[in-house]
């Protein structure tokens, strides 16, 4: 996957998923999974490796969220808009 293809996608989910279950934010950045074989919830990969944790919420509607594991690229995205060593 190319960086162009890479962001292309991650956009593309991330507005499924705010239209879906709201903004997401970085709830919890103290819990961090180390080592994982599970696929990101947003691009979708399966590279093992480091998961963190992102939530989903609507303001106002703390009853009504959804945890997202993602890696380091997502999360990375997410938070600054770009992933500087992106590896293709
Ligand atoms: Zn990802």
């Amino acid at each position: 996957m190319t960086y162009e293809q890479f962001r292309e996608l991650v956009d593309t989910r991330l507005e499924a998923i705010g239209r879906e279950y709201g903004e997401l934010i970085v709830f919890d950045m103290d819990w961090h999974d180390p080592f994982s074989y599970l696929p990101c919830d947003v691009c979708g990969r399966h590279e093992a490796g480091e998961r963190y944790r992102l939530t989903a919420m609507r303001p106002g509607d703390a009853f009504n969220i959804h945890d997202l594991l993602v890696c380091t690229d997502c999360l990375l995205y997410v938070e600054t808009g770009q992933v500087d060593d992106f590896r293709e």
